[in-house]
């Protein structure tokens, strides 16, 4: 059976990026490397879900450390770029490459991400930057796990499991921009 190692954000976009991969035959192994969600709790809430619906379907799941000062550092001067630009690259960038490089030290051939799964992403984007880290020997799986009825089927997995969902893309700059979006439709 082909293998891939998924880079896995939530369990809210795991659930359609599973159902996907497996339609195409791959045998899905797990990857939570995420040290830009923020803060602390929150990590912990979304590794939470991730290993409930996980065991629930058996995918196995490698957990990186949590470092946060790994992606601060990467973010420096970019505090308050605007979401889906250069912060949001070096973030995705970051992942997908650590990714990559696990995927190719486990001798597994491809990589993917639930990102695209994800409605703060960019697809365009997160397929450009995962494809720009292809190598021969680790190959990039370029997906759209949202679309074809994908985002219909995470809000169904998460009422069905009762799984933690979150309101912010991950760091606390999405975090802050969320809150004072609100505020701001409050007034
Ligand atoms: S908004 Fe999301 S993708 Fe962009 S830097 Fe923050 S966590 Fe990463």
């Amino acid at each position: 059976m082909k293998r891939v190692l998924l880079h896995v954000c939530c369990a809210v976009d795991l659930a359609p990026a599973v159902r996907q991969l497996r339609m195409e035959d791959y045998e899905v192994i797990g990857y939570f490397h995420n040290p830009n969600i923020q803060p602390e709790d929150e990590y912990t809430k979304r590794l939470r879900a991730v290993r409930r619906l996980a065991f629930a379907w058996e995918v196995p799941i490698i957990v990186s450390l949590y470092d946060p000062a790994n992606f601060l550092g990467l973010a420096s001067g970019l505090w308050n770029a605007p979401e889906r630009g250069r912060r949001c690259e070096l973030c995705i960038k970051n992942n997908l490459q650590a990714t990559r490089d696990l995927a190719a030290s486990l001798s597994i051939k491809h990589f993917a991400t639930t990102l695209t799964a994800s409605r703060y992403k960019d697809i365009e984007m997160v397929n450009k930057i995962g494809e720009s880290l292809s190598t021969k020997e680790t190959i990039y799986l370029a997906s759209a796990f949202r679309k074809s009825g994908g985002q219909e089927f995470a809000s169904y997995i998460v009422k069905a499991y009762n799984l933690y969902r979150q309101n912010y893309c991950g760091c606390i700059f999405s975090k802050r921009d969320r809150l004072s979006k609100r505020r701001k439709s409050d007034e």
